[in-house]
């Protein structure tokens, strides 16, 4: 419709007073939404005072793509407990790796990664690391039960564990997540930075691990160098007397004295 500058439909006069601030609102809203930055978080092991030994819990994440064999042969070989967070997408181009791992469900759990690999940051145009956000709650409500129903039909076991892709997430996503009765995986020790790392520094990494911490990498890139640094530093924790527990053999609790 055509307004008449100042003919009976123009009501601008009218309304101004009244549209004004809302659009000042709403424009603030948006750029609320916009300066919100993810959290990443950080956790660590609450080990029992009588606990006297090395312990470490291992995760390694299975976002899409491959299967690692070197890095979950080593892990079989040296009966190296781990929690795998895994993807929808991951299970169903991967289903010999998965039988391999339910083949020795006394090593492995397998938890949620979500369906599609889509960070917990709420918002239109938002990323991290290059992945595009979730458009509203409503979409990381499927990327959440999604991933759960893909592992539950794959498995037989429902997890309750979730980790984000990136592991990064807004503030509303976390409390969402754990209203939906999940428990947020965080990480004390990057040890592969998205499988990008090379063998040199994974093993640098891996050499500062101390007892109580959660190690991430990952499990779902053949052609990284991964597999590798993870076998040879992983070696060298189990020579120093670690032991490697699933993240539900102990409690969690954000990360001390560490930045
Ligand atoms: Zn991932």
């Amino acid at each position: 419709m055509k307004v008449q500058p100042n003919g009976p439909t123009n009501v601008t006069g009218v309304m101004k007073p009244v549209l004004l601030p809302i659009l000042l609102l709403l424009s603030s809203f948006a750029a609320a939404a916009q300066d919100v930055q993810p959290i990443e978080l950080h956790h660590q092991l609450v080990l029992p005072a009588s606990e006297t030994g090395k312990v470490v819990a291992l995760t390694l994440d299975a976002c899409a793509g491959g299967f690692d064999a070197v890095l979950a042969n080593f892990l079989i070989d040296h009966r190296i407990h781990a929690t795998i967070f895994a993807t929808r997408r991951w299970i169903r181009r991967n289903p010999d790796a998965l039988a391999m791992l339910k083949a020795h469900a006394d090593l492995f759990d397998i938890e949620n990664h979500g369906a599609n690999h889509v960070p917990a940051i709420i918002g239109a145009g938002r990323n991290v690391y290059g992945l595009a956000g979730m458009a509203d709650l409503k979409q990381l409500k499927q990327e959440v039960s999604g991933g759960a129903q893909a592992i539950k039909a794959a498995t037989g076991i429902a997890p309750h564990w979730y980790r984000g892709a990136t592991g990064e997430y807004d503030p509303e996503a976390i409390k969402f997540i754990e209203a939906m009765g999940f428990k947020l995986a965080g990480f004390s020790v990057n040890a592969d930075s998205g499988a990008t790392l090379d063998k040199k520094k994974i093993v640098a990494r891996l050499k500062k691990v101390r007892s109580g911490d959660i190690i991430i990498a990952h499990l779902n890139k053949p052609a990284s160098d991964t597999g590798k640094g993870m076998a040879e530093g992983l070696q060298l924790l189990l020579d120093q007397g670690f032991r490697f527990v699933k993240l539900d053999a102990a409690a969690v609790q954000p990360l001390q004295n560490r930045v």
